[in-house]
């Protein structure tokens, strides 16, 4: 992994500041993820099936000239339609058709991170039964724009792992450098 280029730019975009206007680009270099942790997401996946399943992955930050690297996976529990929060945020009650994680999890797991000095690099969540690319919803609640979104897809025999980054409402397919250890 080397220095950041223009494949690296996931975000573009003019913006007009006072009288002036401004070209601001961002760059990120991707992550690169264990084999172990993707088996781990293939799993959890066909074990929530039809349901979505849903996590969070963490690792270690990486510098200026490393990429960073995912080496943990926390599973949390999908948000089931009677749930409250489903309804306030106007997005379908079937958990077989999009995710929400429960927050409580969620706080839990992000606690754990800092204690064991890890970064979250991504999010991660399944889809049963359509390709590995975000769906509408899953744009619109990408709350955090400096992570890597995780899609594995169950639609064929073998399943579809790809990483995004939204930024919304631009979705930038990302490389996956899957590594031993
Ligand atoms: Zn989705």
């Amino acid at each position: 992994m080397g220095n950041l280029g223009e494949d690296d730019t996931v975000f573009k975009g003019e913006f007009v500041i006072g009288e002036q206007t401004c070209i601001i680009s961002i760059s990120i270099i991707m992550p690169k993820i264990i084999q172990k942790i993707v088996d781990q997401i293939i799993a959890h996946a066909r074990r929530e099936a039809p349901d979505e399943c849903c996590g969070l992955l963490a690792g270690d930050k990486g510098g200026l000239q490393t990429a960073p690297t995912i080496t943990e996976i926390y599973e949390i529990k999908n948000l089931p339609a009677d749930d409250p929060r489903i309804a306030e945020l106007k997005i379908a009650e079937s958990r077989t058709v999009r995710y929400m994680m429960d927050p409580k999890e969620q706080i839990q797991a992000m606690r754990n991170m800092r204690e064991r000095n890890l970064t979250m690099l991504g999010i991660y969540h399944s889809h049963p039964h359509s390709p590995a690319f975000p769906s509408a919803t899953d744009v619109r609640l990408a709350f955090y724009p400096e992570v890597f979104y995780l899609i594995i897809s169950l639609e064929q025999t073998a399943p579809d792992l790809r990483g995004f980054f939204i930024i919304d409402p631009k979705i930038t397919e990302a490389k996956i450098e899957i590594v031993q250890c």
